[in-house]
Protein backbone atom coordinates (compact mmCIF):
# COMPACT_ATOMS: atom_id res chain seq x y z
CA UNK A 1 0.00 0.00 0.00
CA UNK A 2 1.67 3.18 -0.79
CA UNK A 3 2.27 5.72 2.28
CA UNK A 4 -0.24 9.15 2.53
CA UNK A 5 2.61 12.09 1.62
CA UNK A 6 1.21 14.92 3.62
CA UNK A 7 4.20 16.43 5.08
CA UNK A 8 6.53 19.11 3.70
CA UNK A 9 9.58 20.34 5.35
CA UNK A 10 10.91 23.41 3.65
CA UNK A 11 14.51 24.62 4.55
CA UNK A 12 13.77 28.75 4.11
CA UNK A 13 17.25 29.30 4.08
CA UNK A 14 20.71 27.69 4.14
CA UNK A 15 22.01 30.91 6.97
CA UNK A 16 22.36 29.75 10.27
CA UNK A 17 23.73 31.61 13.18
CA UNK A 18 25.52 28.12 15.09
CA UNK A 19 27.74 25.76 13.34
CA UNK A 20 27.03 22.49 14.86
CA UNK A 21 29.52 19.84 14.22
CA UNK A 22 26.95 17.25 12.69
CA UNK A 23 25.29 20.09 10.29
CA UNK A 24 27.94 22.55 9.62
CA UNK A 25 28.17 22.48 5.83
CA UNK A 26 30.68 20.81 4.02
CA UNK A 27 32.97 23.55 3.32
CA UNK A 28 33.14 26.71 4.33
CA UNK A 29 33.01 28.04 0.67
CA UNK A 30 29.47 26.46 0.55
CA UNK A 31 28.44 29.12 3.92
CA UNK A 32 29.74 31.74 1.47
CA UNK A 33 28.17 31.45 -1.16
CA UNK A 34 24.74 31.70 -0.13
CA UNK A 35 22.41 29.60 -2.41
CA UNK A 36 19.92 31.17 -5.10
CA UNK A 37 17.08 31.12 -2.04
CA UNK A 38 13.47 31.45 -2.55
CA UNK A 39 12.22 34.40 -1.95
CA UNK A 40 8.67 34.83 -0.14
CA UNK A 41 6.57 34.59 -2.96
CA UNK A 42 7.99 31.72 -4.76
CA UNK A 43 8.03 29.43 -1.16
CA UNK A 44 4.51 30.24 -0.97
CA UNK A 45 3.56 29.61 -4.51
CA UNK A 46 5.45 26.43 -4.46
CA UNK A 47 3.72 24.78 -1.18
CA UNK A 48 0.32 25.92 -2.37
CA UNK A 49 1.22 23.72 -5.29
CA UNK A 50 2.44 20.96 -2.65
CA UNK A 51 -1.09 21.28 -0.86
CA UNK A 52 -2.34 20.71 -4.33
CA UNK A 53 -0.68 17.21 -4.26
CA UNK A 54 -1.90 16.25 -0.71
CA UNK A 55 0.51 18.22 1.32
CA UNK A 56 -1.77 19.29 4.56
CA UNK A 57 1.45 19.97 6.99
CA UNK A 58 4.48 22.08 6.84
CA UNK A 59 7.59 22.63 8.95
CA UNK A 60 9.81 25.44 8.26
CA UNK A 61 13.26 24.78 8.81
CA UNK A 62 16.95 25.31 7.64
CA UNK A 63 19.37 27.08 8.26
CA UNK A 64 18.20 28.91 10.57
CA UNK A 65 14.37 29.74 9.77
CA UNK A 66 14.09 32.83 12.09
CA UNK A 67 17.03 34.51 10.36
CA UNK A 68 14.78 35.42 7.60
CA UNK A 69 13.32 38.76 7.77
CA UNK A 70 10.20 37.52 6.33
CA UNK A 71 9.45 34.52 8.97
CA UNK A 72 6.43 36.06 10.35
CA UNK A 73 5.00 36.86 6.80
CA UNK A 74 5.84 33.35 5.46
CA UNK A 75 3.84 31.69 8.87
CA UNK A 76 0.87 34.12 8.20
CA UNK A 77 0.64 33.65 5.30
CA UNK A 78 0.99 30.24 5.60
CA UNK A 79 -2.11 30.27 8.45
CA UNK A 80 -4.38 31.58 5.78
CA UNK A 81 -3.56 29.39 3.06
CA UNK A 82 -6.33 26.61 2.93
CA UNK A 83 -5.90 23.24 3.17
CA UNK A 84 -2.72 23.65 5.68
CA UNK A 85 -4.26 22.41 8.76
CA UNK A 86 -0.70 22.16 10.75
CA UNK A 87 2.28 24.83 10.44
CA UNK A 88 5.44 24.47 12.91
CA UNK A 89 8.75 25.40 12.68
CA UNK A 90 12.42 23.74 13.56
CA UNK A 91 14.66 26.57 15.20
CA UNK A 92 17.99 26.72 17.25
CA UNK A 93 15.96 29.01 19.48
CA UNK A 94 18.57 31.52 20.01
CA UNK A 95 16.36 34.42 19.04
CA UNK A 96 13.08 32.82 20.17
CA UNK A 97 12.40 34.44 23.46
CA UNK A 98 12.42 37.91 21.19
CA UNK A 99 10.30 36.03 18.34
CA UNK A 100 7.59 33.44 20.60
CA UNK A 101 4.55 35.70 20.81
CA UNK A 102 4.96 37.27 17.33
CA UNK A 103 5.52 33.83 15.71
CA UNK A 104 2.18 32.67 17.65
CA UNK A 105 0.44 35.56 16.89
CA UNK A 106 1.28 35.25 13.22
CA UNK A 107 -0.26 31.71 13.29
CA UNK A 108 2.17 29.15 14.01
CA UNK A 109 0.76 25.95 16.23
CA UNK A 110 4.01 24.41 17.54
CA UNK A 111 7.96 24.43 17.76
CA UNK A 112 10.81 21.91 17.81
CA UNK A 113 14.16 23.69 19.24
CA UNK A 114 17.60 22.46 19.06
CA UNK A 115 19.18 22.14 22.45
CA UNK A 116 21.79 19.31 21.92
CA UNK A 117 23.44 19.96 25.78
CA UNK A 118 22.26 21.69 28.74
CA UNK A 119 26.17 22.33 29.89
CA UNK A 120 27.21 25.24 29.21
CA UNK A 121 30.79 23.78 27.32
CA UNK A 122 29.50 21.09 25.74
CA UNK A 123 26.41 23.24 24.26
CA UNK A 124 29.54 25.16 23.08
CA UNK A 125 31.46 22.92 21.95
CA UNK A 126 28.51 21.23 19.25
CA UNK A 127 27.55 24.49 18.20
CA UNK A 128 30.29 26.87 18.58
CA UNK A 129 28.42 29.49 20.16
CA UNK A 130 28.29 30.51 23.70
CA UNK A 131 24.45 30.97 23.64
CA UNK A 132 22.70 28.50 25.86
CA UNK A 133 21.42 31.09 27.71
CA UNK A 134 19.15 32.60 25.12
CA UNK A 135 18.06 29.27 23.93
CA UNK A 136 16.53 27.95 27.43
CA UNK A 137 15.16 31.33 27.56
CA UNK A 138 13.63 31.15 24.18
CA UNK A 139 12.23 27.52 25.56
CA UNK A 140 10.55 29.39 28.44
CA UNK A 141 8.90 32.29 25.67
CA UNK A 142 7.74 29.46 23.54
CA UNK A 143 5.69 27.65 26.48
CA UNK A 144 4.59 30.90 28.15
CA UNK A 145 3.06 32.02 25.01
CA UNK A 146 1.02 28.74 24.19
CA UNK A 147 2.63 26.98 21.04
CA UNK A 148 2.48 23.34 21.91
CA UNK A 149 3.67 21.06 21.66
CA UNK A 150 7.39 22.47 22.14
CA UNK A 151 9.81 19.79 21.16
CA UNK A 152 12.92 19.63 22.52
CA UNK A 153 15.56 18.30 19.51
CA UNK A 154 18.82 16.30 21.08
CA UNK A 155 21.48 15.00 18.43
CA UNK A 156 23.45 12.81 20.17
CA UNK A 157 27.38 12.14 19.32
CA UNK A 158 29.29 9.49 21.34
CA UNK A 159 31.64 10.81 23.10
CA UNK A 160 30.55 14.82 23.07
CA UNK A 161 27.04 14.58 24.36
CA UNK A 162 26.60 11.32 25.08
CA UNK A 163 27.46 10.79 28.55
CA UNK A 164 25.07 9.80 31.59
CA UNK A 165 25.71 13.40 32.71
CA UNK A 166 24.96 14.90 29.36
CA UNK A 167 21.85 12.67 28.80
CA UNK A 168 20.25 13.07 32.34
CA UNK A 169 19.55 16.90 32.65
CA UNK A 170 18.00 17.01 29.12
CA UNK A 171 15.51 13.90 30.06
CA UNK A 172 14.92 15.67 33.20
CA UNK A 173 13.54 18.70 31.73
CA UNK A 174 10.67 16.83 30.49
CA UNK A 175 10.10 15.88 34.17
CA UNK A 176 8.82 19.60 35.29
CA UNK A 177 8.26 21.18 31.88
CA UNK A 178 5.11 20.46 29.15
CA UNK A 179 8.22 19.84 26.32
CA UNK A 180 9.16 16.50 24.75
CA UNK A 181 12.75 15.90 24.74
CA UNK A 182 13.71 13.72 21.65
CA UNK A 183 16.65 12.01 20.83
CA UNK A 184 17.56 12.46 18.06
CA UNK A 185 19.98 9.71 16.02
CA UNK A 186 23.09 11.06 14.29
CA UNK A 187 22.85 10.82 10.51
CA UNK A 188 26.04 11.25 8.68
CA UNK A 189 26.14 13.57 5.98
CA UNK A 190 29.55 13.25 4.18
CA UNK A 191 30.59 9.84 3.25
CA UNK A 192 33.68 10.98 4.76
CA UNK A 193 32.73 11.92 7.90
CA UNK A 194 34.97 11.93 11.08
CA UNK A 195 31.73 12.12 13.29
CA UNK A 196 30.42 8.75 11.83
CA UNK A 197 32.61 6.78 14.29
CA UNK A 198 30.18 8.94 17.10
CA UNK A 199 27.04 7.13 16.20
CA UNK A 200 24.94 5.98 19.36
CA UNK A 201 21.83 3.79 18.64
CA UNK A 202 19.01 5.03 20.90
CA UNK A 203 18.86 1.97 22.85
CA UNK A 204 21.69 3.83 24.71
CA UNK A 205 20.12 6.84 25.37
CA UNK A 206 16.78 5.00 26.42
CA UNK A 207 18.52 2.63 28.75
CA UNK A 208 21.23 5.70 30.73
CA UNK A 209 17.59 7.24 31.23
CA UNK A 210 15.98 3.96 32.47
CA UNK A 211 19.05 3.53 34.94
CA UNK A 212 18.45 6.58 36.48
CA UNK A 213 14.36 7.00 35.89
CA UNK A 214 12.91 3.76 36.09
CA UNK A 215 11.07 1.71 33.13
CA UNK A 216 9.66 4.60 30.83
CA UNK A 217 5.73 3.99 30.09
CA UNK A 218 5.46 3.91 26.20
CA UNK A 219 2.54 7.44 25.72
CA UNK A 220 0.55 8.04 22.93
CA UNK A 221 -0.71 10.96 23.77
CA UNK A 222 1.86 12.94 21.84
CA UNK A 223 0.75 14.79 19.03
CA UNK A 224 3.18 14.04 16.26
CA UNK A 225 3.13 13.05 12.71
CA UNK A 226 6.71 11.73 12.52
CA UNK A 227 8.73 8.65 13.30
CA UNK A 228 9.54 9.11 16.90
CA UNK A 229 8.38 6.41 19.41
CA UNK A 230 7.40 8.45 22.80
CA UNK A 231 7.33 7.48 26.39
CA UNK A 232 7.09 9.03 29.72
CA UNK A 233 8.96 9.02 32.95
CA UNK A 234 6.96 8.39 36.22
CA UNK A 235 4.48 11.25 36.65
CA UNK A 236 6.32 13.86 34.16
CA UNK A 237 4.78 16.64 33.12
CA UNK A 238 6.75 16.70 29.16
CA UNK A 239 7.79 13.45 27.28
CA UNK A 240 10.64 11.83 26.23
CA UNK A 241 10.66 10.97 22.08
CA UNK A 242 13.58 8.77 20.16
CA UNK A 243 14.02 9.74 16.68
CA UNK A 244 16.04 6.17 15.30
CA UNK A 245 16.59 6.65 11.58
CA UNK A 246 19.96 4.78 11.84
CA UNK A 247 18.91 1.86 14.04
CA UNK A 248 15.76 1.30 12.85
CA UNK A 249 13.66 1.24 9.48
CA UNK A 250 10.97 3.64 9.02
CA UNK A 251 10.29 3.87 5.56
CA UNK A 252 7.12 2.15 4.90
CA UNK A 253 5.41 5.03 7.20
CA UNK A 254 7.20 7.59 6.01
CA UNK A 255 4.68 10.44 5.46
CA UNK A 256 7.38 13.62 4.22
CA UNK A 257 9.02 15.08 1.91
CA UNK A 258 11.54 17.83 1.68
CA UNK A 259 11.85 20.99 -0.36
CA UNK A 260 15.28 22.72 0.08
CA UNK A 261 15.65 26.48 0.55
CA UNK A 262 16.94 26.87 -3.29
CA UNK A 263 13.88 24.70 -4.47
CA UNK A 264 14.45 21.34 -5.14
CA UNK A 265 12.52 18.62 -4.22
CA UNK A 266 13.88 15.46 -2.08
CA UNK A 267 11.97 12.54 -1.78
CA UNK A 268 13.98 10.57 0.52
CA UNK A 269 16.82 11.74 3.02
CA UNK A 270 18.44 8.75 2.48
CA UNK A 271 18.74 8.91 -1.64
CA UNK A 272 20.70 11.60 -3.40
CA UNK A 273 18.21 12.08 -5.62
CA UNK A 274 16.39 15.43 -5.61
CA UNK A 275 14.04 17.40 -8.49
CA UNK A 276 14.45 20.69 -9.13
CA UNK A 277 10.76 22.59 -9.13
CA UNK A 278 12.32 25.84 -9.92
CA UNK A 279 13.11 24.42 -13.08
CA UNK A 280 10.09 22.83 -13.50
CA UNK A 281 7.99 25.90 -13.14
CA UNK A 282 9.96 27.50 -15.75
CA UNK A 283 9.82 24.87 -18.05
CA UNK A 284 6.14 23.62 -18.03
CA UNK A 285 3.69 25.26 -20.58
CA UNK A 286 0.99 25.14 -17.71
CA UNK A 287 0.47 24.88 -13.62
CA UNK A 288 -1.36 21.28 -14.89
CA UNK A 289 1.55 20.42 -15.97
CA UNK A 290 3.89 21.03 -13.59
CA UNK A 291 1.23 19.73 -10.88
CA UNK A 292 1.19 16.52 -12.93
CA UNK A 293 5.56 16.00 -12.49
CA UNK A 294 5.05 17.05 -9.08
CA UNK A 295 2.47 14.27 -7.99
CA UNK A 296 4.40 11.82 -10.19
CA UNK A 297 7.64 12.65 -8.26
CA UNK A 298 5.52 12.28 -4.51
CA UNK A 299 3.97 8.90 -5.78
CA UNK A 300 7.32 7.80 -6.81
CA UNK A 301 8.70 8.14 -3.51
CA UNK A 302 7.76 4.71 -2.35
CA UNK A 303 10.90 3.62 -4.61
CA UNK A 304 13.27 4.92 -2.22
CA UNK A 305 14.18 3.69 1.57
CA UNK A 306 16.86 3.54 3.69
CA UNK A 307 18.60 0.96 1.33
CA UNK A 308 19.55 3.11 -1.20
CA UNK A 309 22.16 5.62 1.02
CA UNK A 310 23.19 9.07 0.02
CA UNK A 311 25.63 8.78 -3.35
CA UNK A 312 26.80 11.94 -2.68
CA UNK A 313 27.81 14.22 0.00
CA UNK A 314 25.24 16.65 1.10
CA UNK A 315 24.70 19.32 3.85
CA UNK A 316 21.70 19.23 6.53
CA UNK A 317 22.02 22.71 6.35
CA UNK A 318 20.16 23.00 2.67
CA UNK A 319 17.72 20.40 3.03
CA UNK A 320 17.13 21.07 7.09
CA UNK A 321 17.06 18.10 8.71
N1 LIG B 1 18.54 25.69 12.73
C1 LIG B 1 17.45 24.89 13.11
C2 LIG B 1 17.82 24.00 14.26
O1 LIG B 1 18.95 24.09 14.74
O2 LIG B 1 16.97 23.25 14.72
C3 LIG B 1 16.82 24.09 11.99
C4 LIG B 1 17.71 23.38 11.05
S1 LIG B 1 18.41 21.88 11.64
C5 LIG B 1 19.17 21.30 10.16
C6 LIG B 1 17.00 20.86 11.78
C7 LIG B 1 17.20 19.61 12.56
O3 LIG B 1 18.12 18.77 11.91
C8 LIG B 1 17.70 19.83 13.96
O4 LIG B 1 16.85 19.27 14.89
C9 LIG B 1 19.04 19.15 13.96
O5 LIG B 1 19.32 18.65 15.19
C10 LIG B 1 18.85 18.08 12.89
N2 LIG B 1 20.10 17.62 12.29
C11 LIG B 1 21.01 18.36 11.64
N3 LIG B 1 22.05 17.62 11.23
C12 LIG B 1 21.79 16.35 11.63
C13 LIG B 1 22.48 15.12 11.51
N4 LIG B 1 23.64 15.05 10.90
N5 LIG B 1 21.90 14.02 12.02
C14 LIG B 1 20.70 14.09 12.65
N6 LIG B 1 20.01 15.22 12.81
C15 LIG B 1 20.54 16.34 12.30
Amino acid sequence: MQNIIDYLRVSVTNKCNLKCIYCHPLSDNELSEYQDIMDTNEILHIIKLFVKCGIKRVRLTGGEPSLRNDILQLVNQLSLTEGIEDISVTTNGVLLESMAQDLKTAGLQRINISVDSLDKEVYKTITGFDVLENVTKGIQKAIEVGLKPVKINCVVVKGVNSSKEEIIPLAKMSIDLPVTVRFVEYYPTSNNSKLDKGFVPNIEIKKIIEQTFGTLDNTSEIKGYGPAQNFKIKNSVGAIGFISGRSTMFCDQCNRIRLSCDGKLKPCLYSAKQYDIRELLSKCASEENVLAKMKYIIQKKSNYNKKTRPMEEFSMQSIGG
